[in-house]
């Protein structure tokens, strides 16, 4: 070699989202057409790499990764250091080494299109083979049980790579170099199709056809997937719609669906180009879209009252084979019990699902953490994650140096009750899991505690401190309670706050709007209409929702007609019963009233609260939109949906009530006489909605006036609201406000475990 221009040594540290995504290869092949040698390597950091060549060649190496990294990699930093000499003779990729766990576990990744290709074209030795997958796509998460990602660490262990799947794995220039979940129909994983009793019924490829005709005959099927197992019906058939949702326990909720092309989506929905391109992009979420009438296919039995559709494409080779067998939308709701985790073994399928499912087509590649399909939709023009699974989890966020500055950097955050999710922090990470769920069962609770424990043992983490929900009652709280750790209680709207700050990477001084349907107030009533200004380093709650009662407590939440009287007896106290002609009225029998009217009466079990969600559902109740929930949000949902396409800017009245040393208290009374005087003329129920969603939004620019803060966050389970959260991002802007609002992270409690974080890093 010519010694003519003086060669350096150059070490670099590439951290972020390298692994797994065929960054190796790419600087494999990067150096060799440079003429560098040295090596590259995996660790559970990152990647290193080191290079020898003059100082123009390294400087060009650095430049162009960065700029043909591979697409699926995310480099959060390069260090780079300049060394001696050592005389390396070629470039080579070296095994794996082990260390400290702070490198990106990537999320699981849609079936990329060349090997879409692949699994159609009757050529390919993977024709038509549902394990397909290479460095571009694929289980990730899904499978891995330790770092770094290696295939000895996860659950494609069990397969030995036959020669031609080694060879792939071994060769830089394919496709499939170092592809951890490589196979093919000889050496990796199958298919069975099993009756309720695990008797194979078919295999292979003949499983999937079996499995098409058993769904064409209006059969429910139980399909193991990539991060669980699916309910699978002909989203056609009205009567397996009817007996998913009998033996589900799921009479109205809304049922996702899984369509076989683009093409049939849009025919049934509005999809917009960035729609278009979330639905086919490597998330693969479910995305809410817009039907385009109602009247239309798929039947309104799939969604009851919903103009929205749950809509995914096909993410895994196996789907894509199945749709292409069917050629028609199917239901694909999560393989659970109501309130379970979704089911990810074959054998506890079978004992769970078995009064559920017909039939049962499973493969045997394990699945290592159950991972829920994602949720988004567009709002404002953006993305907007609603329930944060599969795709996206488990996600990663750099905290600016702050969590290195702490006393205290190895934090696990608990979560809230409703949609789950813990979060944990170290070093100056935070790693967010996946969608938990609702904590309302033993085998919710059970699943509550596997994450944190893998999510421990993936990143060898062990807390020194646990941030928790203040109330006592939650499962999370008791959870932290009994750690023996030092405990961070966090108030809920408080956490809210600062999940959206967080995500929106902005400091204090802010405004909060933190509304949702419950949360535990630090003054003995249930928080949930909190305006809440956050400071260098303190909080306040500065303003509130005036309070009513809910009569019934728990019951309440379920039965908006019960809210509704809540409300309406601040108005009319014992009068409200003789006002017969009142839609909530009417929705009790004499009994039930009675006893509701005791309870008002004499305040027995009636919690007190400030809830803009509980608003929601009162209002709802007394338009008559509805008065029993059959699902969380529901009837908040459908009042939002009965604006349909009004357009108007006319609002109710409302009094901010200013009393010293306590919070603003938004007077809501003449709001909701009016509302009844809309009623009573007949005014449409759309535009009283409309009307209603204004006020709310005049609420918020008014208190943010009087705050005069600039910075407004909106957060809390509210602002999945698209009318409520654009409208109010509009007014806000209009008034030379600087309002920021949830995208990456839900703004339900899925956001909480961030907030509580973000807390205890306060502290
Ligand atoms: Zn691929
Ligand atoms: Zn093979
Ligand atoms: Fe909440």
């Amino acid at each position: 070699m010519s010694q003519s221009i003086p060669k350096q040594r150059l070490r670099l540290t590439i951290k972020g989202a390298v692994q797994g995504v065929g960054f190796r290869p790419f600087i494999y092949r990067l150096a060799i057409e440079l003429g560098l040698v040295g090596w590259v390597n995996n660790s559970s950091l990152g990647v290193f790499i080191e290079v020898e060549g003059n100082d123009r060649t390294l400087e060009t190496f650095q430049g162009r990764i960065w700029q043909e990294k591979p697409p699926r990699s995310r480099i959060q930093s390069i260090e780079a250091s300049y060394l001696d000499l050592v005389g390396y003779e070629n470039f080579e990729i070296r095994a794996s080494v082990g260390g400290e766990k702070t490198a990106v576990v990537l999320p699981d990744m849609a079936t990329c299109p060349d090997c879409l290709q692949e699994i159609f074209d009757p050529n390919n030795r993977r024709y038509r083979y549902p394990f397909t997958n290479c460095t571009n796509c694929g289980p990730r998460y899904s499978i891995i049980e330790a770092l770094p990602y290696d295939r000895p660490n996860t659950t494609m262990k069990s397969f030995q790579m036959c020669g031609k799947c080694q060879s792939e794995y071994e060769n830089p220039l394919d496709r499939r170099f170092h592809a951890q979940p490589n196979a093919c129909p000889i050496c990796g994983p199958h298919l069975e199709l099993w009756d309720t009793e695990g008797k194979v019924v078919a295999a292979g490829d003949r499983a999937i056809k079996a499995t098409a005709d058993a769904i064409r005959e209006g059969k429910i099927l139980a399909i193991k997937g990539l991060g669980g197992f699916h309910l699978i019906i002909d989203a056609g058939n009205k009567s397996a719609i009817e007996q998913l949702r009998q033996r589900k326990k799921r009479p109205q909720k809304p049922f996702a669906l899984m369509y076989p092309s683009l093409d049939l989506v849009k025919e049934h929905c509005l999809v917009s180009q960035l729609e278009e391109n979330l639905l086919s992009s490597p998330e693969a979420p479910i995305l809410l879209l817009k039907r385009k009438t109602l009247s239309a296919t798929p039947s309104t039995e799939i969604a009851p009252g919903n103009p929205y559709l749950g809509v995914m494409l096909p993410y895994t080779p196996l789907h894509h084979l199945l749709m292409a067998e069917l050629g028609f939308p199917v239901v694909a709701t999560s393989g659970n019990i109501s309130n379970e985790p979704i089911c990810i073994e074959e054998t506890e399928a079978l004992q769970r699902l078995k009064e559920i499912a017909d039939l049962f087509l499973i493969h045997d590649r394990a699945i290592v953490r159950p991972l829920d399909d994602s949720v988004v939709r567009v709002m404002m023009g953006k993305e907007a994650i609603l329930r944060l699974a599969r795709g996206y989890a488990p996600f990663s966020k750099v905290e600016n140096n702050t969590i290195s500055e702490s006393p205290h950097p190895h934090i696990l955050a608990v979560g809230a009750h409703l949609k789950n999710t813990v979060a944990i922090a170290l070093k100056n990470r935070i790693f967010i899991s996946q969608h938990v769920g609702d904590l309302a069962t033993t085998a919710a609770f059970e699943s509550f505690k596997k994450v944190i424990g893998t999510l421990a043992q993936l990143y060898e983490f062990k807390p020194t401190i646990v941030a928790c929900d203040a109330h006592p009652d939650y499962l999370s709280s008791q959870f932290a309670q009994q750690l023996k750790l030092p405990v961070v209680r966090v108030q809920h709207h408080y956490a809210h706050v600062l999940s959206c700050m967080a995500e929106n990477e902005i400091e204090p001084p802010v405004l909060g709007i933190s509304w949702d349907g419950t949360g535990y107030g630090l003054d003995g009533t249930i928080w949930g209409g909190e305006f809440i200004y956050v400071g260098g380093d303190n909080w306040q709650r500065i303003a509130r929702l005036d309070t009513f009662r809910l009569p019934g407590a728990k019951q309440a939440i379920k039965e908006p007609r019960r809210v509704a009287l809540g409300l309406l007896y601040e108005l009319f106290g014992d009068d409200l019963f003789t006002q017969k002609n009142l839609l909530p009225l009417q929705a009790f029998s004499d009994r039930e009233l009675k006893i509701v009217k005791t309870m008002l009466h004499k305040n027995l079990n009636t919690p007190v609260t400030s809830s803009v969600g509980r608003l929601f559902d009162g209002v709802s109740s007394i338009l008559g939109i509805r008065q029993i929930a059959s699902f969380e949000g529901q009837a908040a949902m459908e009042l939002e949906f009965a604006i349909e396409d009004i357009e108007t800017n006319e609002h109710y009245d409302f009094k901010l009530i200013n009393c010293e040393n306590t919070p603003l208290v938004v007077d809501w009374a003449a709001m909701l006489h009016d509302i009844l005087s809309d009623l009573k003329y007949g005014l449409p129920t759309e535009e009283i909605s409309a009307k209603f969603h204004n006020s709310l939004v005049e609420i918020i620019v008014a208190i943010a006036k009087h705050t005069k803060e600039r910075k407004i966050v909106l957060t809390g389970g509210c602002f999945q609201n698209n009318y409520l959260t654009r409208r109010a991002i509009d007014r806000l802007k209009q008034e030379n406000f600087h309002p920021y609002w949830h995208q990456t992270i839900p703004p339900n409690d899925g956001g909480i475990a961030l907030g509580q974080i973000i807390a205890a890093l306060r502290k």
